[in-house]
């Protein structure tokens, strides 16, 4: 860069604009971009109060993603969805143009509904734009001196939302990726991968704080049998069945991911530590068992033909750091008490080393207890009355 040889000073807009445009193409953290473009767009038109909308995928709504000096509860206001072509913001949504209002009173069409929630009666609403392309509104109101917001305050947040557009873009497409790149597509769970990320950071979280964590292996049992009985599609539609099931029966900080063609992986954050199976309910034992019965509780419907399907899944699960401590030995253990699971006669859950050196144990209610010769010592009984038996009949004490 080499100095201005002509003796004219450097376009001072000109530099403004490129420093705003790299400072906000930088930040591809939507909620730290939204926050800067709230702040700066207040600030440069003395404006009290903003919000930020998006529209939404389908590009039928639009939804507060930001706002800045409205009191009461935001969260309410936060979660209100406004149609395209509604209101003030929908419209300038619908029509792509901008909205100076200086004075409401001469505004027939937005006074009555509007005017009653704000302190001044001038506002700007300006559409969030790529080109033609519509992502949003930005709106400002109750300028702080109490004046009416002018063309040149206009003039100035339409240059700003230019860059702040593409900004906004730039991170939504970056969100995108990102959750492609950690999430299966067919059933919308987490990939393998990212368990595998998910599993190393809980085991280093857990060790650390002196917490436990228990991870569940869940498998459909007879999947190829659903595939060759109904076809390929009618087991996928199986899949995404499942998958929200398990979705729907954890809780948010679990991490449920698809671990393989008709496996799942789950990890239960901050489960109680037991080493036996009578404090299963609340050991986190509980929740591999829950998600067992609602599979075996679901009705399931065959897209081909409408009919009802009935699917069970078995699971073998291990604790941390009771079961081991390392993500390939907390795999294995689950792994191993999914295979007994399945040997025991599927739809059930084992989990391993209730007495070291015993036999895996079964929890829940699945399968049938008559037909499992294998370990036909273990009465099925259901949570916790039969793991109190089990663990009678295991010796434990
Ligand atoms: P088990 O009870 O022992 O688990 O028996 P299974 O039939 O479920 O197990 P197996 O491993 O024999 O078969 C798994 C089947 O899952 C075979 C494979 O074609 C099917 N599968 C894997 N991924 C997909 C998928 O994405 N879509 C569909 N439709 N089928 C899949
Ligand atoms: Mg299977
Ligand atoms: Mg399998």
């Amino acid at each position: 860069m080499g100095n201005d040889s002509s003796g004219s000073r450097p376009d001072s807009t000109y530099t403004d604009h490129y420093y705003t445009e790299k400072l906000l193409m930088s930040i591809s953290n939507m909620d730290e971009l939204t926050d800067i473009i709230v702040q700066v767009s207040t600030g440069k038109v003395n404006a009290e109060k903003c919000s930020l909308m998006l529209l939404d995928e389908d590009r039928q709504t639009l939804s507060i993603n930001k706002m800045k000096g409205f009191n009461g509860n935001q969260s309410v206001v936060k979660d209100s969805k406004i149609k395209l072509g509604e209101g003030i913001a929908g419209l300038v949504a619908l029509e792509g143009k901008a909205l100076l209002v200086t004075d409401m009173k001469n505004e027939r069409k937005f006074r009555t509904k509007y005017s009653v929630r704000y302190k001044s009666s001038s506002f700007i609403s300006i559409p969030l734009k790529i080109k033609s392309d519509i992502i949003g509104v930005l709106n400002l109101t109750d300028k702080i001196d109490n004046h009416h917001f002018t063309e040149q305050d206009l003039h100035s947040l339409s240059a700003f939302t230019t860059y702040a557009s593409a900004a906004i873009k730039n991170a939504l497409i970056f969100k995108k990726l990102q959750n492609l790149s950690v999430t299966d597509g067919l059933t919308g769970l987490y990939n393998r991968r990212h368990f595998y990320n998910c599993l190393e950071k809980e085991i280093i979280r857990s060790g650390r704080y002196g917490r436990n964590f228990t991870l569940a292996i869940l498998d459909i049992d007879k999947f190829k049998h659903y595939n060759d009985t109904y076809g390929h599609l009618a087991g996928d539609s199986v899949l995404k069945q499942v998958s929200e099931i398990l979705k729907i029966h954890t809780r948010s900080i679990d991490i449920v991911a698809r671990y393989g063609g008709e496996e799942f992986a789950i990890i239960f954050p901050e489960t109680h530590d037991a080493d036996n199976l009578m404090a299963a309910t609340v050991s986190g034992l509980h929740f591999p068992e829950r998600l067992r019965m609602a599979v075996e509780g679901y009705n399931f419907s065959n897209i081909s033909n409408g009919e009802k399907l009935s699917v069970t899944i078995s699971g073998g699960v291990a604790r941390f750091p009771h079961d081991g401590t390392t993500e390939k030995g907390l795999v294995s253990i689950a792994d191993e008490n999914l295979y007994y699971a399945k040997r025991g006669g599927r739809n059930m859950i084992y989990v391993d080393r209730i007495c070291p050196g015993k036999q895996p144990a079964r929890i829940g209610t699945g399968g049938n207890a008559q037909k499992n010769t294998a370990f036909s010592g273990y009465v099925a009984q259901r949570l916790p009355v039969r793991l109190h038996t089990e663990k009678a009949l295991l010796g434990c004490h």
